[in-house]
């Protein structure tokens, strides 16, 4: 049984996974697939004190660096279900896909997110060439060119608004016949001279030319008719959308399915923490994710010298 087990390899659960080996306890980290969404990342420019580098290299570099200490790396392994420990410095159990069962005194749930995709022809072929999911991430790749932000809810607004500032031109795609966003941001869109709205609209190619993307269709939604825009960048922000489906009815979710956690990365669970992509700390980066996680396994470590029997 482990002291510490986290769930994920992501950011978050790397460092979770290396502040808690460091304090000498047994520590164990299974994920479905070490490395997460940097995995899936082609540059990277906002990883302090790293001025560049690229998600399969960052990944090899978490590995590596938890690699120096002595946790014990389950990888390609899906947690499917969790079991609280039934009292406080109890063990929690984790069941596996494969049909095995880890036990832990505290567990770091870690298990990020993914950007729910539009699903059209070409999204996938031009990801990361053209097609991106992360304003703070990928912005100033396309300083003075034309993009789209597909989504007229919050974080569509916001990255529309954001982007404004960076890139020549932003044409908002909303497929409902109004934004979903708060008045305050909508009312802040429409202000800006380089943004075009439009609404009823659904996106149903994006276009590409020499490897890179050269535009999107989308359909009028009360006229029917076709309508091609020519842009280098499609920003997509239908949501995001939390790895915590496994988790429903064992510990308290936001309604938007993410582990609610509060400033100590405790969960509704004594003894079960989490962080990162998959809880509701605001704002997900790789940076904070990293933070989030040590944060964790700092209190998860304080969980355990207070609720553990030597
Ligand atoms: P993740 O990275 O999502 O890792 C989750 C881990 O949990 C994975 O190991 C996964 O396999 C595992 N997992 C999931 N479900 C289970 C399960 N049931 N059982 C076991 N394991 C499970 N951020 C930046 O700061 N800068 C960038 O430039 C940047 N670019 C990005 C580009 C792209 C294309 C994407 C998709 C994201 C980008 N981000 C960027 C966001 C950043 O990648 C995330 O904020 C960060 O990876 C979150 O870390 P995490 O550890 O919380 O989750």
């Amino acid at each position: 049984p482990f002291e510490v087990l986290v769930i994920g390899g992501g950011p978050a659960g790397s460092a979770a996974a290396i502040y808690a080996a460091r304090k000498g306890i047994a520590t164990g980290i299974a994920a479905e697939r070490f490395g997460g969404q940097v995995s899936d990342t082609m540059g990277i420019e906002n990883l302090i004190s790293v001025p560049y580098t690229e998600g399969p290299k960052l990944v090899a570099a978490m590995e590596q660096h938890v690699g120096e200490y002595e946790v014990d790396v389950m990888n390609l392994q899906r947690a499917e279900k969790l079991i609280p420990a039934a009292e406080a410095g109890g063990y929690h159990e984790i069941r596996l896909a494969n049909g095995a069962s880890l036990k832990a005194r505290s567990v770091i749930l870690s298990t990020g997110a993914r950007w729910r995709q539009l699903g059209v022809p070409g999204e996938a072929e031009y990801r990361n060439k053209g097609v991106a999911y992360c304003p703070h991430c990928d912005g100033p790749l396309f300083k003075g060119k034309r993009v789209a932000v597909i989504g007229g809810g919050n974080s569509g607004v916001e990255a529309a608004i954001d982007l404004a500032g960076i890139v020549g031109h932003v044409t908002l795609i909303e497929f409902g016949d109004q934004m979903r966003a708060d008045d305050v941001l909508q009312k802040k869109l429409r202000s800006l001279p380089n943004v075009d709205i439009r609404v009823s609209a659904q996106t149903t190619e994006v276009l590409g030319a020499d490897g890179k993307v050269s535009g999107l269709t989308y359909t009028d939604r009360i006229s029917g008719e076709s309508h091609q825009l020519d842009l280098e960048g499609v920003f997509v922000q239908i949501g995001l959308v939390p790895n915590t489906e496994w988790l429903k009815g064992d510990l308290e979710l936001s309604q938007h399915g993410e582990i609610i956690i509060n400033d100590r990365g405790e969960t509704s669970v004594p003894g079960v923490f989490a962080a990162g992509d998959a809880t509701t700390v605001p704002y997900k980066q790789i940076v904070i994710s990293m933070g989030e996680g040590a944060k964790a396994a700092l209190s998860a470590f304080d969980y355990l010298i207070r609720n553990s029997v030597p």
